[in-house]
């Protein structure tokens, strides 16, 4: 018998397999953003997802929704406003999951390349006033009442405690703002499916035929079974897969090369409060960011060509070397490897053309129309996708020749209406149940007034109010509703991607993950056996971050004689 959480996966199989009218190949952030804009436009929307939902990209950038400081320079105008205008979008449209972020920038006597920029000699002590220039300019770009301004020592040391005060010559404090990247891309799902999208994880695009009623074979990664999709259009939102996917439906007119980005998860909350911290100059004439991250802080990130496996790219401790080095620079007390509890890669597309030239299409974005009549959607960022999504169902719509005009400029994401009366709703039953305020923050960020359905299971089911680990405040609630609702179907996919367990705590969530199979095995119907082979397959996944981890650790403390 089928267990009634896996019920909504064989609808779905039979919704696909009736046909639809634009089938999306990607599940990332892009891909659900399509979903949701057809699907808004009155499209029949099918999008499947070859792993889990965000398990590419989409899970591993550094959270930030912002315009790109760093581009202001450059004078890519045009992208920092249209970043700019979708950031101030997302804090209106799902204010859950995207609030706006103080950023400090320190700038020490002697700074060389501030936000990339080479400044000769004779101009570094002006640092500042370039600095603020740029500042000025993102404001204006951004049009938002949330100005910069430049701090007292004292003031930036208050959001900044751990910055080291000497040779520190002006501190500067703008705005961006900063999201869960996994918990958004739900958010658009969950939006998407509500206006009728059937969506599918474990299934892949393995074959496509576009000419004469176009079909799309898609492989249940279940079951093994082959599924034929019959769709009038496809949409390639495969991210750094995009290549590989259009080669299904002949010569791909893009390249597809790989830029590695590592970021290092560190448990010492107290360096900043309730600001990031950017790091103005790196050795390679970049910046990185130190983010406060549910209780943690984000240090990222690098930038160096891959050539390995795109589903596991992993950090290395020169990577990890680099990053810690780099915020040590500006520390009053530097830290050591000990301060880190996880870590983890993405990987950016570089895109080149059929001229063989390489451009940075991560910036920009990009709406490719194949001879074959595919569609692929190529570079952009996290925070763009709504802009994405736009201008490619822009196309489909020209296609058909229909008017139907774009609707989510104005749509608000599942959990982001009425948040304030949620919040207060959530916190009274919370209350009741027994909940700490810190763990109803928690489901507030991240299902915003959909929390209160989670507090009702817990009514229903008091021991569903238990976190899985003490410090930490993820419920065994989540856990349910990631299986009930959210097409959870791996122990790996729980505790790596959906409740980012194995991320933020130092052990990587050992200490929880017999529990959690068992409840996953309640809920999904699965037998003592699949259970252990879950277990195991959730150790050999976080074998090599603990083998990385424990190797870094004990090579560099031995070196610098501190943790
Ligand atoms: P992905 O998330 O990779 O999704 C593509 C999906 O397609 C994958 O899930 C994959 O499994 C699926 N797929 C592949 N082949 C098939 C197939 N045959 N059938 C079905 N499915 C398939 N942007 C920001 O705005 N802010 C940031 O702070 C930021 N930080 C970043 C940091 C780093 C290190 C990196 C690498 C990127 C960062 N970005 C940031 C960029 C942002 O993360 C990406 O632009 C975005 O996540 C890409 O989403 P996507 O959906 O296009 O790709």
């Amino acid at each position: 018998m089928t267990a009634p959480a896996l019920l909504a996966r064989e609808q779905a199989l039979q919704g696909l397999a009736a046909g639809v009218d634009v089938l999306v190949i990607g599940g990332g952030i892009t891909g659900a953003g399509v979903a949701l804009d057809a699907a808004t436009r009155g499209y029949r929307v099918g999008l499947v997802e070859a792993a889990d939902y965000a398990g590419g990209t989409s899970s591993r950038s550094t959270k930030l929704v912002h315009g790109g400081l760093r581009y202001v320079p450059q004078r890519q105008f045009g992208l920092v406003r249209e970043a700019l205008q979708e950031r101030d979008r997302l804090v209106r449209l799902a204010p859950h999951l995207v609030a706006p972020l103080p950023f400090l920038v320190p700038l020490y006597r002697g700074v060389r390349r501030p936000l990339g920029i080479s400044l000769p000699a004779a101009a570094r002590p002006f640092a500042g006033i370039g600095i603020r220039l740029g500042l000025t300019g993102y404001d204006l770009l951004a049009r938002s009442a949330l100005s910069h301004r430049s701090l007292s020592e004292t003031e930036a040391l208050s959001y900044a405690p751990g910055l080291r005060p000497e040779g520190l010559s002006r501190t500067f404090l703008y705005y961006d703002a900063q999201t869960d990247d996994v918990r958004l891309t739900h958010a658009v799902l969950a939006t998407a499916r509500r206006h009728g999208a059937i969506t599918l994880n474990y299934a892949e695009a393995a074959a496509m035929r576009l000419e004469n009623g176009p079909r799309v074979t898609v492989l249940d990664r279940l079951t093994q079974r082959p599924l034929e999709v019959p769709t009038r259009h496809v949409v390639n939102a495969a991210g750094i897969w995009t290549e590989r996917v259009a080669a299904l439906a002949g010569p791909s007119p893009f390249r597809i090369t790989m830029s590695k980005g590592t970021h290092l998860v560190l448990d010492r909350p107290g360096l900043v409060d309730g600001a990031a911290l950017v790091i103005p100059e790196t050795d390679d004439g970049r910046l990185a960011f130190l983010v406060p991250w549910r209780g943690r802080l984000i240090l990222g990130t690098t930038d160096e060509a891959y050539q390995g496996d795109p589903r596991t790219p992993q950090p290395t401790a020169g990577e990890a070397r680099y990053l810690l080095e780099h915020l040590n620079r500006y520390l009053r007390t530097p830290i050591g490897p000990g301060a880190m509890v996880g870590a983890y890669a993405g990987i950016r597309p570089l895109i080149s053309k059929g001229d063989g030239s390489p451009s940075e299409l991560s910036r920009g974005h990009e709406v490719v129309e194949h001879g074959s009549g595919l569609i692929s959607i190529i570079g952009g960022k996290l925070t763009i996708y709504r802009k994405m999504a736009q201008d490619t169902v822009d196309v489909l719509v020209r296609r058909d020749r229909v008017t139907a005009p774009c609707r989510t400029t104005d749509l608000v994401l599942e959990g982001g209406a009425d948040l304030e009366a949620a919040r207060r709703d959530a916190g009274r039953r919370g209350e009741s149940l027994g909940l700490t305020g810190d763990q109803v923050e928690h489901l507030i960020g991240a299902y915003g007034s959909g929390a209160v359905s989670v507090l009702e299971l817990i009514k229903q089911e008091p021991a569903l109010a238990k976190p899985l680990l003490p410090d930490l405040p993820v419920l065994y609630a989540e856990l349910v509703v990631a299986c009930r609702e959210e097409g959870v179907l791996t122990l790996t996919d729980w505790m790596v991607l959906r409740s980012r367990l194995a991320l933020l705590d130092r052990h990587q969530g050992r200490g929880c993950v017999r529990e959690a199979a068992a409840l996953m095995g309640r809920e999904l119907g699965w037998s003592g056996a699949e259970e252990g082979q879950q277990v195991k397959a959730f150790e050999r996944t976080i074998e090599a971050e603990s083998a990385f981890l424990a190797s870094f650790q004990g090579t560099e403390a031995a070196t610098s004689g501190e943790v």
